[in-house]
């Protein structure tokens, strides 16, 4: 797969998921060194020039919202997973911090309600997809019902037995309908990223028991995170195989390096930025005779 236009940069190009070769996670680092460049400056230059790039890429961000908003053509849809303390929260927060919020929304998939479980499994993201105009962000997803789901199959709702997990090709089945979902929504005029927060089994270790080093972070402990720990090699496989079947050139995979935070902020901040910007898009220009209007219109206030 190839990322049109000249502001995708090389190291983007990188992380994507090419949907014509099968993913091995542990070929993609998780760590800082990811260029060459970046191995030359050592660990803490690293940290200060992509801290730098990140409040860069906010303002920029902020712009660029502001123009998207105005043009009322695309929405964004950003997703967002990764194992337990993958960063998606963090990364939420310190990406989108200067944005308006009138044009942006976040929305997180928990385990489904009875009614959710009543439809099928892309029914419930649909009245949280971005507006046109809009970026809309999904901490979590539809795809959790290719990991979690595939994971325990038990989770899975009450199907007929001929369409249930025990047939063969059900999930290639998901896979395909996740495909022609988000082909239908770019189709009609929204951008897909997606993003799988890669994080190494060591780093998740540390970041557990960072959350139980002080009563204040306990909130965020919980023991079912403890339990998933257990079954890394599955979820591994699962979104090895999810991320092989999903990238594609509408909707491509970015495979992130979480291990450090400001890491995966930056990244995810940068491919955001150019994705909008490579929309080349600016705002409304305004026909001679609107213009003559909104003269009359300055000329009749000043005049009370
Ligand atoms: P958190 O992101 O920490 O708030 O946790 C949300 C939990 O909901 C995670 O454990 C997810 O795996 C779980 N979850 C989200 N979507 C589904 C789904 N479709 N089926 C089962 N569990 C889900
Ligand atoms: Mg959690």
């Amino acid at each position: 797969m190839e990322l049109k236009g000249p502001h995708y940069k090389d190291y983007m190009k990188r992380a994507v998921v090419k949907p014509d070769r099968k993913v091995h996670l542990s070929d993609f680092d998780t760590g800082w060194a990811q260029s060459e460049n970046l191995k030359d400056l050592g660990e803490k230059k690293a940290q200060k020039l992509l801290e730098e790039m990140l409040a860069e890429n906010r303002k920029t961000l902020k712009k660029v919202q502001e123009i998207l908003y105005a043009d009322q053509g695309y929405a964004i849809l950003i997703i967002l997973q990764g194992m337990d303390t993958a960063g998606k929260d963090g990364t939420i927060r310190h990406v989108m911090s200067g944005v308006n919020p009138q044009g942006c929304r976040v929305s997180g998939f928990k385990v489904p309600t009875a009614e959710e479980h009543s439809h099928h499994f892309l029914w419930r993201c649909n009245p949280l997809l971005p507006r046109r105009g809009e970026i809309g962000i999904f901490n979590r997803s539809y795809y959790e019902d290719v990991l979690v789901v595939k994971v325990h199959p038990d989770r899975l709702e009450e199907l007929p037995d001929q369409y249930g997990h025990r047939r063969d090709g059900f999930w290639e089945g998901r896979y395909e309908d996740i495909n022609a979902f988000e082909k239908h929504l770019v189709r009609n005029g929204t951008v897909i990223l997606k993003f799988f927060l890669h994080i190494s089994k060591k780093e998740q270790k540390k970041r557990l028991l960072d959350r139980l080093s002080e009563e204040d972070k306990y909130w965020k402990f919980s023991l079912g995170d403890l339990a998933e720990r257990n079954h890394w090699d599955q979820y591994t496989d699962a979104y090895e195989k999810m991320l092989y079947a999903t990238s594609t050139g509408y909707a491509p995979w970015f495979v992130v390096p979480a291990d450090y935070k400001w890491v995966a902020r930056t990244f995810v901040a940068d491919v955001i930025v150019s994705a909008i910007e490579g929309l080349n898009l600016s705002y409304p220009r305004l026909t001679e005779s609107e213009i003559d209007e909104l003269k009359k219109a300055k000329r009749t206030l000043e005049s009370e």
